[in-house]
């Protein structure tokens, strides 16, 4: 006899990391998983330095190297801000506090790959809804798929691994149509990168509306992903039901530090987020010129529609250097870097573009 385990998780793979290295020594460029290019900031490295001597101890769990200064800095009761190892474990603990076996997750797909694992692996129901032809959320079809079983939605924005958004007047509509039981989270994981000129507010919606809730991580505009600290801004119950299902000390004081002093250099932060973007549509004009049809990205990747030549498209990639995240039959979505590294990606674009005319 085998050790028994859920035969629901038979039916879901594995999350799948973006890899790290290409073969052989060739210099790589990794833009599989939308770190950011830039080293550690000094002073950010000093404050875990300075906690290494503690380590014995386990970390604040109400986080408090962290929670009252984000409490601050965005005007809300501290009571709502929730921490977790990075905001997909906040997302995580969202779907076990609303959902259960037999309840729905709604979400759109393409998106964040870790959302349908999370929800099976709640017990929960994911509900899949396609993106438009623009790879962009379809609201109105989200809305038409909420049921009586619905108790999460989940809007990403910008979208990963499609870089799209969701309009300010757009999302108030769709809010004011979900029913007041259904929690929205809005997952803005890449929020600094969007320079766009009507972009929602997700903390401001947040207080607003008494069914939204709002991610953020650390991970991707400030720099932090190896420490693993993300934060929602939740209605109190709802906050209160998601720190009940987290692991506990699930945050340690080191990334709490991190990200506390990643607050305090925060303009030095954004000046990088501001080179990334112009990065990004350098990248985007440079590939609209070579001839590649893009949907608008918001984010810090960029995502080629590249479909069945997919396989192909990785292997020019990987040719020059450039490891990126690839969906079979779809597309790769590769991480906007350094300027070297963004280079190398168009070199392998234009030999793409060649490849196809030819
Ligand atoms: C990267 C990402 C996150 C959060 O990552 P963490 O490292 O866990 O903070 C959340 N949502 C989306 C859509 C992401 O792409």
């Amino acid at each position: 006899m085998e050790p028994r385990t859920r035969e629901d998780l038979d039916r879901i793979p594995g999350y799948r990391q973006g890899r790290s290295a290409v073969a052989g020594d060739a210099p790589s460029h990794k833009l599989s998983s939308n770190e950011n290019p830039y080293d550690p900031l000094p002073s950010v490295q000093r404050r875990i330095a300075e906690l290494l001597g503690r380590i014995n101890l386990y970390p604040d769990m109400a986080g408090a190297a962290l929670v009252p200064e984000l409490a601050r800095r965005h005007g809300v009761d501290p009571a709502r801000i929730v921490l977790g190892a990075g905001s997909v474990e906040v997302v995580s603990q969202l779907i076990r506090a609303t959902a259960g076996p037999g309840e729905e997750v709604l979400f759109a797909w393409r998106s964040f790959e870790a959302y349908p694992l999370l929800v099976v692996s709640a017990g929960a129901v994911p509900v899949q809804v396609p993106l438009t032809t623009d790879l962009a959320h379809d609201l109105p079809a989200m809305l038409a798929a909420i049921t009586d079983r619905t108790r999460l939605v989940v809007v990403c924005n910008p979208n990963n691994p499609t870089g799209t958004v969701v309009g300010a007047a757009e999302l108030d509509a769709f809010l004011d149509a979900v029913p007041a039981h259904v929690v929205v989270l809005i997952d803005e994981a890449y929020r600094e990168f969007d320079t766009s000129t009507d972009r929602p507010d997700g903390v401001a919606l947040a207080e607003e509306r008494p069914n939204v809730v709002v991610a953020h991580t650390f991970s991707k505009a400030y720099g932090l992903a190896g420490v693993r600290v993300g934060y929602a801004i939740a209605p109190v119950a709802v906050a209160e039901a998601m720190r009940k299902v987290a692991v506990p000390f699930g945050v340690t004081g080191l990334a709490q530090a991190a990200a506390a002093a990643s607050l305090d250099a925060q303009d030095e932060l954004l000046d990088r987020v501001r080179a990334l973007v112009a990065e990004r549509e350098r990248v985007v004009a440079a590939l609209v010129a070579q001839g590649w049809e893009l949907a608008t990205t918001q984010a810090n990747f960029v995502w080629l529609p590249t479909g069945e030549s997919t396989e192909q498209a990785v292997a020019v990639l990987e040719r020059h250097g450039v490891l990126a995240r690839a969906f079979p039959d779809e597309g790769v979505r590769v991480s906007i870097g350094t300027f070297e590294a963004n280079n190398a990606v168009l070199a392998a674009c234009a030999e793409l573009r060649a490849a196809v005319a030819a």
